[in-house]
């Protein structure tokens, strides 16, 4: 982590996280700029164009949520929401608001650290479109072809059914972002029905296991149960909760 200055927007009111959090991401070399408030942040966020965002959800002035909001109108700036909201409920709702990843109160400062580096090169990836040329996309040993609709791992393909081959494609188009099971059921099914969660369960294990995934292993794809997956970048440093 040499030589980054990525520019972090921390939003927290609480001083004594703010000044730990701060202090371990400069030590980082990341350069930060902190607000107590949403109107704050919302009036550096315009000034200063971050990086990457994280965001406290219980602050003084209104919810985190009408920061992520306000972001999310017209930015794709990545957002890691930081709150002592453990429920699936509140982590859901942050993740369909536009948040890229979530991390719960409270956390190992490692984890954050992760997280940001991840959120970071998957950015990068997707500046860069994302995608090798010719229609292909590479995260660590996997290439999707999607011109071909072909999945590969170490240069060996994999036999996917289509809607197994849709859900990889779409977590892929997302990558680095956690996404919630209804966001993958409408972006694959069109609808959700009743069935809609166990039918997408059932393909990820299935995916999993051709994948050649071991049970409780993140390589490809994490899964944070009763919320969604996401697709890993090239770190394998996170785990499964
Ligand atoms: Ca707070």
């Amino acid at each position: 982590m040499m030589n980054n200055k990525y520019k972090i927007l921390f939003v927290e009111d609480d001083s004594n996280i703010r000044t730990v959090i701060t202090t371990l991401l400069e030590t980082e070399g990341y350069q930060v700029i902190w607000a107590g408030t949403c109107k704050f942040a919302q009036g550096l966020f315009t000034s200063h164009q971050p990086d990457v965002v994280i965001l406290d959800l219980g602050l003084p002035d209104m919810d985190g949520m009408r920061f992520l909001e306000f972001v999310r109108r017209d930015s794709l700036t990545p957002i890691i929401v930081l709150s002592a909201r453990s429920n699936d409920r509140d982590k859901v709702r942050a993740l369909d608001a536009g948040a890229n990843d979530y991390v719960t109160k409270p956390f190992s400062t490692e984890e954050l650290l992760a997280r940001i580096r991840m959120i970071l090169r998957n950015y990068q990836h997707r500046a860069d479109s994302g995608k090798l040329p010719g229609g292909k996309f590479q995260v660590q040993d996997m290439v999707i072809d999607y011109d071909a609709r072909q999945v590969f791992i170490a240069g060996k393909e994999i036999k996917l059914s289509q809607t197994e081959y849709n859900i990889v494609a779409l977590l892929s188009e997302h990558c680095g972002k956690m996404m919630t099971y209804s966001a993958i059921i409408k972006g694959v099914w069109g609808y959700p029905d009743e069935g809609s969660t166990k039918k997408l369960q059932v393909n990820m294990a299935n995916i999993r296991k051709k994948f050649g995934v071991k049970p409780g292993e993140a390589r490809y794809i994490t899964n944070e149960l009763g919320v969604g997956y996401r697709m890993n970048g090239d770190n394998a440093d996170i785990q499964d909760s």
